[in-house]
């Protein structure tokens, strides 16, 4: 366990994707006085460690997009020495998407200059033979499966290696002025910090309030992901967009899918509805419908009413707020990340 500094320039509350990657953001430019404040026992192993991996850099809007189209470039072409292998494995994704949407989407594709093509159902099934989608849409041929050990490594890896330091099993429970610093209390002991990041993912405005902060009203969904006993090693993510939505992406020996569900859920660890299997079985085309389960597990986006929050509360100039990643936290984290840094950075 690494030991608890007595004083940081920066302490960041949370040690998810989105505080990782502020982390190393804020060594890129320099800052070694840093810390992480993480809950847990391990970093990234809530949200940022239950997730679908998916690489999609087109978004449901321009805000959105503006933060996933960067995060997407990173992981195709993370700076020297990051990871040892590709962070994206560029199999590409389908978009499967009415003509009536085509053209939007195509349109901001386009204006964020991500690559894609317009695929008919007969050329979706060309790249996935036997999957009988009968649809077409849109193709993004950077998109893929992410290396999630790879990309929370990578940042764990640069944050240390410029100085900062990542500690678990250190709640944060208690943040007070104290004579121009800011005091945080912790379960291993008490940290001086000049600024405050409050990285806690669907525990943000819990974390807020021991600061003696207002809540964002940040929302928790619960979405589940099913794996099924089948592969198709070669084929490119799929992504329905219509009415119903799901997604299927290879996996290794599996498939995992998801009828992108949201209920609303308390921030807590997630459990699995029986009735997910169900959901995406019947949402999934007839050829995969029936592949064997391997296992069901769930877990909570976290929305802050739009795209992410990054953000210094008005009242507490110490305090910065990087919360409400959704369902793209991973794609853009190194976007987020950078766009914290450069904030704490302006303080
Ligand atoms: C099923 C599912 C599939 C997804 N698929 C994708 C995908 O394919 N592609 C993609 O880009 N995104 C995906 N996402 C979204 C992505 O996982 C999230 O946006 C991202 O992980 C959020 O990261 P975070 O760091 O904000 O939150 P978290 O990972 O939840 O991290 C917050 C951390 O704060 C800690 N914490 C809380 N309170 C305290 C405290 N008081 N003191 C100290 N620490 C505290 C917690 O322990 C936790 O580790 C998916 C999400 C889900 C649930």
């Amino acid at each position: 366990m690494e030991p608890l500094p007595d004083r940081a320039e920066v302490a960041i509350v949370g040690g998810g994707i989105a505080g990782l990657a502020t982390a190393w953001a804020l060594v890129e430019r320099g800052r070694r006085e840093v810390v992480v404040l993480e809950r847990d026992e391990a970093l990234a192993a809530h949200a940022s460690g239950r997730n679908a991996a998916m690489c999609r850099a087109l978004a449901e809007d321009d805000a959105w997009t503006a933060l996933t189209a960067a995060g997407a470039a990173f992981l195709r072409q993370p700076p020297p020495g990051f990871a040892a292998g590709p962070l994206c494995d560029g199999r590409g994704l389908v978009l499967a998407v009415d003509d009536a949407a085509v053209a939007e989407l195509a349109a901001r594709a386009a204006r964020f200059g991500l690559a894609h093509a317009r695929v008919t159902a007969a050329e979706v099934e060309a790249r996935w033979p036997g999957l009988g989608l009968g649809r077409g849409g849109l193709f993004f041929p950077d998109d893929g499966c992410i290396d999630l050990g790879a990309l929370a490594d990578g940042f764990a890896r640069g944050a240390r290696g410029g100085g900062a330091r990542l500690c678990t099993s250190a709640e944060v429970t208690r943040v007070v002025e104290d004579g121009g610093e800011v005091v945080l209390e912790t379960a291993r002991g008490r940290v001086r910090a000049g600024q405050v990041v409050v990285a806690a993912g669907a525990w943000a405005d819990e974390v807020a309030a021991r600061a003696g902060a207002p809540g964002l009203g940040v929302v928790s969904r619960r979405r589940h992901v099913v794996a099924l006993r089948a592969s198709a090693p070669a084929a490119p993510i799929v992504w329905d967009v219509g009415a119903a939505e799901w997604y299927v992406r290879p996996a290794g020996a599996e498939l995992w899918a998801s009828a992108c569900d949201g209920d609303r859920v308390e921030p807590g660890v997630i459990d699995a509805r029986r009735e997910a299997e169900a959901e995406v079985r019947a949402r999934l085309p007839a050829a995969l419908a029936t592949a064997p389960l391997a296992r069901t597990w769930a877990c909570q986006r976290t929305f802050a009413g739009g795209p992410p929050v990054v953000a210094r509360d008005a009242a507490r100039p110490w305090l910065v707020r990087v919360v409400g990643l959704g369902g793209h936290g991973i794609t853009a984290s190194a976007a987020v990340g950078r766009a914290a840094a450069a904030l704490v950075s302006r303080g």
